[in-house]
């Protein structure tokens, strides 16, 4: 059964990030318009609040605090101009890095009151005293596998990871909504896995449950090459449904031609 049309995007970039296209505001909002869209949340990547691995790559992740300071008020102002015709939220995707947590909460202290809307996204996985970008490369993917013995076992280490996020004190501004729960899957078609792990996948749901949190239906996925499937997909989808958790469906849009992208299969 199809839902009603979907009329928020939850879940867009900006051109402040490093990794994204130059593709100014207004074609990101007159994009969404187009779309028949009436709601749009801006979520860049927050800044990290600590160097917890190579320089460079973190660089390429997420803009610097004097950026996103910008990318605040270019937000306020196009919130007004545009408030006729299209909500506009000003949000931020936040990393949880596993051990930071007092920093990020720190950060979020700082910048909460500025926020709309935002997600709590799981990219970097800890072992031992070592970050890993999971989603950066089929490369560092492999070496995960490497590393902890086995698809399964990097799933296992994901999700794991999500729960963390989800139960972790990241004060008043913690956002309530989970990024790409499965994002673990974004090379499975390289990686292929039958994951049976469903007591795992089913703590996760029950804590996005008994909190009130929401997920973000995130369709990137779908426009990845060795994904093809949105987050969440299968069994982790079906425990949604099961808890009847909220869902905020999200494009996770570099380039605003992406924006409401694939929300008419749903
Ligand atoms: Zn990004
Ligand atoms: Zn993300």
């Amino acid at each position: 059964m199809k839902n009603k049309k979907i009329i928020r995007d939850g879940h867009i970039h900006s051109p402040y990030c490093p990794h994204g296209s130059k593709d100014s505001f207004s074609m990101y909002i007159d994009k969404a318009i187009e779309m028949g869209l009436e709601e749009i949340t801006f979520t860049e990547h927050m800044p990290f609040p600590v160097v917890f691995m190579d320089e460079e790559l973190l660089k390429g992740c997420s803009p610097s605090e004097e950026e996103i300071k910008k990318y605040f008020n270019e937000l306020l102002e196009l919130k007004k101009a545009y408030s006729e015709k299209i909500k506009i939220n000003i949000g931020l995707e936040v990393d949880y890095i596993e051990g930071y947590e007092n920093e990020t909460r720190d950060f979020l202290d700082k910048y909460g009151s500025k926020l709309d809307d935002s997600i709590l996204s799981v990219h970097f996985l800890k072992i031992g005293d070592e970050y890993y970008a999971m989603d950066y490369s089929t490369e560092i993917f492999g070496q995960l596998v490497e590393k902890l013995g086995g698809v399964k076992e990097v799933y296992d280490k994901y999700f794991e990871t999500v729960i963390k996020s989800i139960r972790a004190e990241l004060g008043t501004y913690k956002p309530r909504r989970i990024g790409h729960p499965t994002l673990v899957r974004l090379f499975n078609k390289k990686y292929p896995i039958d994951y049976d792990n469903i007591q795992l996948l089913e703590v996760m749901a029950k804590e996005i449950k008994e909190r009130g949190y929401e997920i973000d239906f995130n369709t990137a996925g779908m426009r990845k090459e060795y994904c093809l499937e949105p987050y969440p997909f299968g069994a982790f989808s079906e425990l949604v449904d099961k808890y009847n958790i909220k869902k905020v469906y999200g494009s996770d849009s570099h380039l605003s031609s992406d924006v409401g992208r694939f929300f008419e299969n749903y």
